[in-house]
């Protein structure tokens, strides 16, 4: 093993492609806390995370085209089940029925390897480069898409990066803070914190009063004119700095 402690629990569990187990080792180890310079925040999109470092503004896709086949697939595979069970309940027994069903489990499985992978790298080179990183609490990240999408599917995703972030953290040393359900990171403009209200609130596709683009943010206080994704980073980012 790669880690020298108590072994506490072995789980064995079923995928699409055979039996894995998962081991649980206690180690005894103390994590130095940061000192706390670098400070990065996370916004969190459908289709990608948007984030600073040192080196300016970044962005990591994670939907890919192969992930949208996945889904589209799936999606297709389930409604064939479900067909099948009305036509005939004990249709689940037939060699046909499993044979889809098996298809289906391949697929969720490819979709949760290509989200983990993805995860993984972003996670560890966030931890690896940052002392304090703000995330939003993406248990309620309101997802606009597309109803052709196995909507779920892709909303798991978030819920694993929190996961991830949570411990990855804790095992470098590294301050996560969860940015509060009501801090308007996308409405308040990070030049001279107004927020946006009412009709001047900016939705996805922008501001129909005022004229601007989905990917826009125009202060109508200050006149800042920046994109939305790094107005929200700088807002995170800000938040950290009084909380
Ligand atoms: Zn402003």
């Amino acid at each position: 093993m790669r880690w020298a402690g108590q072994l506490k629990t072995a789980t064995v569990v079923e995928e699409a492609d055979g039996y894995y187990v998962a081991l649980v080792v206690e180690v005894d180890e103390s994590v130095a806390v940061k000192a706390g310079h670098t400070v990065t925040g996370v916004d969190a999109n459908i289709a990608r995370f948007d984030y600073r470092d040192a080196t300016g503004y970044q962005s990591v896709s994670t939907m890919s085209a192969k992930l949208l086949r996945l889904y589209d697939r799936i999606t297709h595979y389930q409604r064939l089940l479900a067909r099948k069970r009305v036509a005939n309940p004990s249709n689940f027994r037939s060699q046909n029925y499993r044979a889809t069903r098996a298809k289906l489990q391949r697929d969720y499985q490819k979709v949760t390897r290509i989200q983990m992978d993805l995860l993984h790298k972003f996670t560890h080179q966030l931890v690896q480069t940052n002392d304090v990183i703000v995330i939003e609490d993406l248990d309620n990240l309101h997802m606009h898409m597309n109803k052709r999408l196995a909507k779920n599917l892709h909303r798991s995703l978030f819920g694993k990066f929190k996961k991830l972030m949570q411990y990855k953290c804790a095992w470098s040393g590294v301050k996560l803070v969860m940015v509060d359900r009501f801090y308007p990171s996308t409405q308040r403009c990070s030049q001279c914190s107004f927020v946006k209200t009412g009709a001047d609130r900016i939705a996805l596709e922008g501001n129909r009063r005022h004229h601007t683009g989905h990917d826009q943010y125009l202060c109508y206080q200050c006149g800042a004119s920046m994109r939305r994704d790094q107005n929200a980073v700088e807002n995170l980012i800000q938040y950290a700095m009084v909380n």
